[in-house]
């Protein structure tokens, strides 16, 4: 039997092999929560050294572009996932055809293109900051003009942890945001006036720019979903971000119960109105006027339900292998309120300096990455406390995160 006809809804037992594309520390994790299963893993990442290689049964190195190499990881899967989607959907579509792929490629066209994914929001009818998508030079003026100041310049594919972002707020820093546009089109050529506007448009578009919120806080929304419907979601987290990484999540999120609870229904909204198969991940800013505003989408285990590993009665990664291998979902308890404090590699001397005599209310992740540059991630720690004002006193008195101290002295 080839694996294609594998049906959906027939459970993927322990024992099988699940392939997923990209070894990062996602890739780890959700190895290590599926290996506790019974699962077999196989990985495929371009990097020698990539955090899920240790962890796992295969590994394939190549590149995420080399279709023989998605290949060979599908030759040894039963299954394909992926852990990041900065994916060629293309090369993902084709491997699909002889495997099951069970995050399909429709989410993950949509999540790795932010004007994509910005319009598919708003068709479904789901608020999305003020935008603008930018396909040729000659979108920017109308796009400064609608969207006004502050704003933030973002490529459309590529970008994460704040990275092919721009802050905009002087008419000096839009006009250098416009020089860097043009000359981004100047290099390729691409986008000229003249080509079809209409529904290209947002697949065309190279950049949004989009306006800064003034929220009261970020939340987030992990939805687990199968593919016959069913889903489970973890409680939301208050995400506090630093230079455009994330630095902490907190849980419970410090908003009002309604306003949880109407991220949850937003977040289970979307995960179906986008059919998403396995977890998806949704960034809300919480305004100032009370409304909630869809930031972004991640179909992957995301970085603010990492403090799941330690806090809830079922892991966002265990959650994953359960939602993609078709068996029933875990049931999510929140043993403890909990702060996840990201480790990144200006913070990792200090923390292995402070390791021996860590309070024991902290769980230490880490990585096994070997270079320690900054901004990396390279592990996090979940604080499990009475209540999350303890935990971040706790993560402060550590000295390991200067940027705590700064926030307190500088709110
Ligand atoms: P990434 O893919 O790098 O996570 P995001 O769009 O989520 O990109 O941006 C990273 C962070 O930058 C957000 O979590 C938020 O803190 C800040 N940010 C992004 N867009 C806006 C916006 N429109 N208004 C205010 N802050 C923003
Ligand atoms: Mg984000």
């Amino acid at each position: 039997m080839r694996s294609k006809d594998v049906r959906p809804e027939a459970p993927l037992l322990p024992g099988r092999t699940i392939g997923i594309l990209g070894g990062g520390q996602l890739g780890r994790m959700i190895a290590l929560a599926g290996r506790a299963m019974g699962y077999r893993f196989a990985v495929l990442d371009p990097a020698e050294e990539a955090p899920a290689r240790p962890v796992a049964d295969v590994f394939v190195r190549g590149e995420f572009s080399d279709r023989a190499a998605l290949l060979r990881l599908g030759a040894a899967s039963d299954v394909v996932v992926y852990e990041f989607e900065h994916l060629d959907a293309e090369a993902v579509a084709a491997l699909a055809e002889s495997v099951p792929v069970p995050q399909g490629t429709a989410l993950l066209r949509l999540a790795q293109h932010r004007a994509l994914e910005k319009a598919a929001l708003s068709a479904g009818g789901f608020p999305v900051a003020p935008y603008a998508a930018i396909a040729r030079p000659e979108d920017w003026p109308a796009a400064l003009r609608t969207v006004g100041l502050p704003a933030l310049l973002k490529t459309t594919t590529g970008g994460y942890d704040g990275k092919g972002q721009w802050r905009l707020r002087t008419a000096a820093e839009a006009a250098a945001a416009e020089a860097i546009v043009r000359a981004a089109f100047r290099e390729t050529g691409a986008g000229r006036s003249g080509e079809a506007r209409s529904e290209g448009d947002a697949a065309g578009a190279r950049f949004i720019l989009e306006r800064e919120l003034a929220f009261r806080a970020e939340l987030s929304v992990i939805v687990a979903r199968r593919a016959d419907g069913a889903m489970a979601t973890f409680p939301p987290a208050e995400n506090v971000h630093v230079r455009g990484i994330l630095h902490r999540s907190i849980v419970p999120a410090r908003v009002p119960k309604t306003v949880e609870e109407r991220a949850v229904e937003l977040a289970r909204a979307i995960a179906t109105h986008l059919d998403a198969v396995g977890l998806l991940a949704v960034e809300f800013f919480w305004l100032k006027d009370g409304a909630l505003v869809v930031n972004e989408l991640a179909p992957r285990p995301h970085n603010t339900g990492h403090y799941t590993l330690d806090a809830a009665s079922t892991s966002q990664f265990e959650q994953f292998v359960r939602a993609v291998s078709g068996l029933p979902l875990g049931a999510v308890r929140l043993w403890s309120p909990v702060v996840m404090v990201n480790v990144l590699g200006e913070h990792l001397p200090a923390l292995l300096k402070a390791l021996p005599t860590l309070d024991p209310r902290f769980k230490v992740h880490l990585y096994g990455k070997a270079e320690a540059r900054p901004g990396r991630k390279m592990g996090h720690v979940n604080i499990l406390a009475d209540s999350v004002e303890e935990a971040l006193r706790l993560a402060e008195a550590t000295g390991v995160w200067p940027e705590l101290q700064a926030e307190r002295e500088n709110p």
